[in-house]
């Protein structure tokens, strides 16, 4: 979506959105003209979900869940409280699970129903992630799904699939690449991909960092 502001007479710009672009400006452009909403105040909401809350607050609670074994643990037993205690708090009655990978198991999260999600840890959903074949092939051929998105896991992972609902939303916490001792929590968040809390992917390793690299935006989020 769209907001640029700056520009609010450039027609020819208004011509290139999608359609749904399209008709969220119009309407704002109306509401705006009717004095029944400020654009400044739909920016800061739209900078709000895109910055503020977004994959990065996740990142943070799985890097400090990786340093801090006691934290880990307060995660593992009630994630809504210890992702509150880092300042990234739901919407009323959004309960966080909180779910570890290991060696053994590897988790993925979908809401089959339909798009349940961690807004407060992850931001906003994929487009993906709400999609038809996602929710139901990652319930029905969940090693087909993570092969989709180029992640094979071993025969022996066993993969446990959660679902998510309006009450119980879950976020996955990565394993932690190794080479990363030497990391502290800041640049240990760097390699946290959204995708990794979703399951689809796993956490990045360090030598895979470079410019762009961190928040990989792929055709499937468009
Ligand atoms: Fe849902």
């Amino acid at each position: 979506m769209t907001h640029d502001h700056d520009h609010p007479h450039d027609h020819h710009h208004d011509n290139d959105l999608d359609p749904f672009a399209a008709r969220v400006k119009a309407l704002e452009t109306v509401l705006t003209q009717k004095g029944l909403i400020d654009p400044a105040a739909v920016d800061a909401i739209v900078e709000t979900y895109e910055h503020k809350v977004g994959p990065r607050n996740g990142a943070r609670v799985v890097a400090k869940a990786w340093s801090d074994p006691e934290f880990a643990d307060w995660l593992a037993r009630d994630a809504t409280a210890a992702i509150a205690s880092l300042g990234y708090t739901g919407r009323q009655g959004e309960h966080m699970q909180a779910v570890f990978n290991s060696p053994d198991t590897h988790n993925l999260i979908v809401c089959t129903l339909c798009s349940c999600y961690p807004w407060t840890v992850l931001g906003v959903p994929p487009v993906w992630y709400k999609a038809p074949p996602y929710r139901s092939q990652a319930v029905i051929n969940p090693r087909g799904v993570l092969a989709e998105f180029g992640l094979v896991l071993p025969e022996t992972t066993r993969i446990r699939v959660w679902d998510s609902t309006a009450e119980l939303r879950y976020m996955v916490v990565p394993m932690r690449p190794a080479e990363t001792e030497d990391l502290g929590e800041e640049d240990l968040a760097k390699l946290v991909t959204r995708d990794a809390m979703i399951g689809t992917g796993v956490a990045l390793r360090p030598g895979a960092l470079g410019p762009g690299a961190l928040w990989p935006v792929t055709g499937a989020d468009a």
